[in-house]
């Protein structure tokens, strides 16, 4: 069942496409040694080439290169073995050099694709048409004095990858599914760290409708929505004021427009006729950048395992398709499963992360990345249960002890005499003063109430703190009662 909108003369598709910046993860900037750190001193990480004065020349980072390499082998894309950088010129405060430096005509890596994954299961894949290098301008500020704006240079000239898909997705889940993902893919790949709320990711989300069957229709591009639910949100938003505009006699202008989060409505920036001329031309201070073959075979041997293998994987290993999903969607979380379940039953490994482990990270407000209970822990606790020192119910509550102590699953069970009884004696002891004190139902089971079985095994395990080993219970219970 495809998405539409239902207007006021009948159903409307929405098509979309988006254009994501995403920092690039390095040391330096894509053109000088200036550091990269977020939160820095405001003008603390400038070069003369950021500052744009005069007489400078840039040099291309060979790491930016890389990781833009990276990400392109992760977009299942073409490499562009050759490419080149342009001008973009534009006056702008807080972009001192008079134009910005990006790949124009000429981008590094071409056409590739993103497979996404929609709430009922199915999947789809998106296009990406190319993804270019380009240089990030600086940071107006206009809230530090009531008179004057002040400018923040850190943040220029730090690489930025500028990912363009095709326009295939039709509606707001898909076009959520496909920022979430390639922000997966591209925190797996350690390209850029997808941080949204500190700008390192950002989408301009590009929209239009169009009568199910007909050819594109006008769009208009909504500028910089930091969230996959802004995104999702300025989707329907731009999407049901298109309609409205078709649907009242109009016609939709191609423009810019800005998401007002607050009001959930998306608001005219600039139309057009407004359109900056940006006169590219090839930046006579770069040459073409050409990429050597085996330098890009060997960045590809070095690519780390991504979500979708990583999901095939755990797949075949028996986990569910819902564990396998929740288990990859961070990288972190994948790692601690892995590090459990390592020697292991990767089906237990997997029940207790994403049961006991999840419930806990939520309850205590923590990350994968600081867990109240060590992978190396958690593992020694599945051995106890799998060595049947203790049993699965006493597990959890070793668990609890583990979560509030840190103490070592081992430690607990011995300092607080946690293991499993499997000596047929003692649970014979306990079962005769079950029967003993319970005469009553015992005649009625044996007067054929069978179901009583169960309550007589939960006497014993009472009796004994939980710690009888099951079997051994049902097996002393049957012969007594038999
Ligand atoms: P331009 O060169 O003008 O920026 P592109 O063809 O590069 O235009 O497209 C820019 C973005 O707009 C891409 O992400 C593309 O998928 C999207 N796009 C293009 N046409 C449409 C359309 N009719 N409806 C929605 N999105 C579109
Ligand atoms: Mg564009």
């Amino acid at each position: 069942m495809s998405y539409t909108i239902q207007g006021a003369t009948g159903p409307w598709e929405v098509v979309v496409g988006l254009e994501v910046h995403a920092q690039v993860i390095s040391r330096s900037k894509l053109f000088s040694g200036a550091a990269t750190a977020f939160g820095a001193e405001p003008n603390s990480q400038v070069s003369f080439i950021d500052a744009g004065f005069p007489g400078m020349l840039p040099v291309i980072n060979r790491e930016c290169v890389a990781q833009a390499v990276r990400t392109g082998l992760g977009l299942k894309a073409q490499i562009n073995l050759w490419s080149r950088f342009d001008r973009k010129n534009y006056f702008y405060a807080d972009l001192p050099q008079g134009y910005q430096i990006s790949q124009y005509a000429h981008p590094i890596v071409g056409r590739g694709s993103v497979e996404i994954e929609l709430s009922d299961g199915s999947r789809k894949t998106i296009g990406i048409a190319r993804l270019h290098l380009e240089q990030d301008a600086g940071k107006s500020l206009h809230d530090q004095h009531p008179t004057k704006s002040f400018i923040d240079l850190n943040r220029s000239g730090v690489a930025l990858m500028e990912i363009v898909s095709e326009p295939d997705m039709r509606s707001p889940e898909e076009a959520g599914a496909y920022l979430a993902k390639l922000r997966q893919i591209l925190r797996y790949l350690g390209t850029c760290d997808g941080n949204m709320d500190e700008g390192s990711m950002r989408a301009d989300v590009n929209v239009s409708v169009r009568r199910p069957g007909e050819g594109f229709r006008t769009r208009c591009e909504v500028k910089n929505v930091n969230s996959v639910k802004f995104v999702m949100q300025a989707v329907e938003a731009e999407a049901r004021r298109q309609i409205e505009v078709w649907e009242s006699g109009g016609e939709v202008e191609q423009e810019t427009r800005l998401f007002d989060v607050a009001r959930g409505i998306t608001r005219s920036m600039r139309s057009k006729e407004d359109a900056h001329d940006y006169r590219y031309f090839p930046d006579p201070d770069l040459p073409p950048l050409v990429l050597d073959p085996a330098w890009v075979e060997e960045l590809k041997a070095s690519l780390p395992e991504l979500p979708d293998e990583r999901r095939a994987r755990y797949i075949a290993m028996g986990l569910s398709a819902y564990d396998a999903h929740v288990l990859t969607l961070e990288r972190e979380t994948a790692a601690y499963f892995e590090e459990v379940a390592q020697g292991r039953d990767p089906k237990l490994a997997a029940n207790w992360v994403t049961g006991e482990l999840f419930a806990a990270l939520n309850r205590m407000k923590r990350d994968i990345t600081d867990p109240p209970v060590s992978a190396r822990h958690l593992g020694e606790l599945l051995d106890l249960i799998a060595d049947e020192t203790i049993s699965g119910k006493i597990a959890k509550d070793v668990f609890e002890i583990m979560l509030e102590t840190g103490e070592a699953p081992r430690a607990i069970v011995e300092s607080r005499g946690l293991k499993q009884v499997k000596d047929s004696s003692a649970i014979e002891a306990a079962a005769a003063q079950v029967l003993a004190a319970h005469a009553d139902k015992v005649a009625e089971y044996r007067a054929g109430k069978e179901k009583l079985f169960g309550f007589f095994v939960g006497q014993v395990m009472k009796a004994m703190q939980g710690k009888g080993n099951p079997a051994l219970v049902n097996e002393v219970l049957r012969k007594l009662l038999g």
